[in-house]
């Protein structure tokens, strides 16, 4: 058993932990990176081999190996979830993502206030632990702005400063200047749904992306290969954490990575202040890190699951929970879609960055008026392959088939042989609220490989509010489906309740002890030496996909150790 010192330690070096590595250390502190995945390179990348990451997933966490389970309520039994949407290497999420790269609305950060504003608290779902956030879009918005251009994010502005621009989502709060790269070039499909959403009075404009529309930074611009979700890029054209942090904190010279370990409890002395970590190494050695400071950044359910299993007689319930709020609230999206096929035209979806191609946010956050429609908070809708991570062919087989159109045999050959090239799937990507009975909490019956007990989700999205505002949505997208000029249209189905993509909360942020884990820091409340950082912290999650806000507060996190905690280590304020 091996035991070291150090000043900091990050546990998981992804979208967040890979920030606060760089940050850090460019501010002198040593900082040690724990981090459970193989550190990969772009050249792990070419050729482009889809059998290990498309069929096999292999950038994934392993579901048998590292399950998390699922139960739609606490009398179900639960059962491992078939696919984990996060990282497994370091980089962790970015290095496979779709890199879709959005700013919150100013709403987002105050969902309960607008909401009781705008339609009364009544709109508010009983049972629905929807809240503020402690801090404001303006307190985030220099942040955004240094991620966007630190990493290389690719989009045009619909807000600068106020000012409505078309083309852009002019929905979006204001930023202080035009994205660094302009937008990637929009494929078939982008240009069919602009015309269609023009058609219906609505905003299109290009998604942005974490992707370089043209070099940047000594890197190439995209190439347009369509092997962005579930692969690495093969020439560093996607902004992962592996090609923009990594190689920042590596030239610190203070920091160091260590691969293939994991941690597997928070350690802690008599007064309850966080003392280091424990954690196995690549070759099962046990092994301890004393730190001054303790970052957690392992994603939304191993910040759950290390506080949980690091009860102390001071914490009975789990590390830093007094407040007993350690696992609750979680939240994902729910992801109503349609399919559309094209009998005189090829729609080619498979080319390009594969996520969300070109949006609108029309219906999204509180942007368009609720009243009277049954439920609060809305969707980004955009156009997507069927499929994002089964490759060209797997994409096409993954589309449901029409109502006729048998799913099996030469009726099936037939229709994707002729429909391969031919088709869109157009996704609203809805806002669910938080509940406190949406939790995380340690599975009794399901252990991992390193003998740690799976994280467990209790969750069902089929509540009243969540069902109308799907079925609401499922509505826009046919009409957008049949403006595009499709000659089919039809819905996808819908999954039984367990929750889909970007999962959030469980060590919620917020402005008092009693009701919350961390402040707007990401401080604990009652560990000041211990930070974490991640989508865990939203209090709300809206219609957006996270890692862009994850990767602002990541930096607000930074700034705040370097200018104010490092000088006067206590509670910040
Ligand atoms: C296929 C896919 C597509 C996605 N597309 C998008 C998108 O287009 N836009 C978007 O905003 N988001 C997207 N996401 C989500 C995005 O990847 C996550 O929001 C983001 O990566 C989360 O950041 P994080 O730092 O909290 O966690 P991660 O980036 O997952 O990093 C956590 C790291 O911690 C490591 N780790 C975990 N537990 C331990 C432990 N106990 N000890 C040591 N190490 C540990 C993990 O291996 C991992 O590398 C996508 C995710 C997937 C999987």
């Amino acid at each position: 058993m091996a035991t070291e010192k150090t000043e900091v330690v990050i546990v998981g070096v992804g979208a967040a932990g890979g920030i606060l590595a760089a940050e850090l250390g460019k501010a002198g502190m040593k900082v040690i990176g724990l981090e459970r995945g193989p550190r990969l390179a772009t050249s792990d990348f070419t050729p482009h081999d889809e059998l290990r990451y498309f069929e096999r997933q292999e950038l994934r966490p392993s579901v048998k190996r590292q399950p998390v389970t699922w139960r739609p309520n606490t009398n179900a039994r639960a059962k491992p979830l078939p696919v984990l949407n996060y990282g497994n290497q370091a980089g962790g999420g970015t290095v496979h993502y779709g890199a879709v790269s959005w700013r919150f609305h100013e709403d987002d950060f105050r969902a309960r206030s607008r909401t009781i504003e705008r339609y009364g608290v009544s709109a508010i779902p009983e049972g629905s632990s929807l809240a503020d956030w402690p801090l404001t879009y303006g307190d985030l918005e220099p942040y955004y702005d240094r991620a966007e251009y630190d990493l290389g994010v690719s989009g045009k502005a619909g807000n600068l400063e106020g000012r409505r621009i078309e083309g852009g989502n002019i929905f979006e709060a204001p930023r202080r200047r035009e994205y660094p790269l302009p937008a990637l070039l929009p494929d078939q499909s982008g240009v069919l749904f602009e015309a269609g959403a023009r058609k219906l009075g609505y905003h299109p404009f290009s998604t942005p992306r974490a992707i370089l529309s043209q070099p940047y930074q000594g890197r190439p611009g995209c190439t347009y290969c369509g092997f962005c979700q579930a692969f690495g890029c093969h020439v560093g054209a996607k902004s992962s954490i592996l090609v923009t942090k990594l190689p920042e904190a590596d030239k610190t010279g203070n920091f160091q990575l260590r691969t293939g370990t994991m941690c597997y409890r928070l350690n802690s002395d008599n007064s309850g202040r966080a003392t280091g970590v424990a954690y196995y190494g690549p070759d099962g050695s046990d092994n301890t890190i004393e730190a001054d400071l303790v970052i957690l950044a392992p994603f939304i359910y191993d910040n759950t699951r290390l506080l949980l299993v690091s009860k102390t007689a001071k914490f009975p319930n789990g590390f830093a929970n007094s407040s007993g709020q350690v696992g609750k609230h979680l939240m994902a999206h729910i992801t109503p879609r349609v399919f559309a096929t094209f009998d005189d035209r090829f729609v080619n979806i498979y080319m390009g960055p594969s996520a969300q191609k070109h949006s609108l946010d029309d219906f999204n956050a509180d942007n368009f008026d609720h009243s009277g429609l049954g439920f609060i908070r809305g969707a980004q809708i955009s156009v997507s392959p069927a499929d994002l991570e089964a490759g060209p062919i797997g994409a096409a087989m993954s589309m449901d088939p029409p109502p006729g159109t048998p799913r099996w045999g030469a009726g099936y050959r037939d229709f994707l042989a002729k429909y391969f090239a031919r088709h869109a799937a157009i996704v609203a990507q809805t806002e669910n609220l938080p509940y406190a009975d949406q939790m995380i909490d340690l599975d009794p019956d399901v252990r991992d490989q390193w003998g740690l007990p799976a994280p467990r989700l209790t969750y069902d999205w089929r509540r009243e509010n969540e069902i109308t505002r799907v079925e609401f949505m499922a509505r826009k997208l046919e009409e957008l489906g049949r403006a595009m000029g499709a000659t089919r249209v039809w819905r996808g189905r819908m999954g039984p309740g367990a929750p889909g993509a970007h999962h959030e909360g469980g060590t919620r942020m917020g402005t008092d002890p009693a009701t919350s884990v961390v402040n707007r820091f990401g401080q604990s409340w009652d560990v000041p030496n211990l930070f974490i950082v991640g989508s865990s912290t939203f209090p709300s999650m809206t219609g957006f996909n996270p890692t862009l806000t994850i990767q602002a507060l990541a930096y607000m996190s930074a700034d705040a150790i370097v200018k104010r905690y490092q000088s006067n280590p206590g509670p910040l304020v």
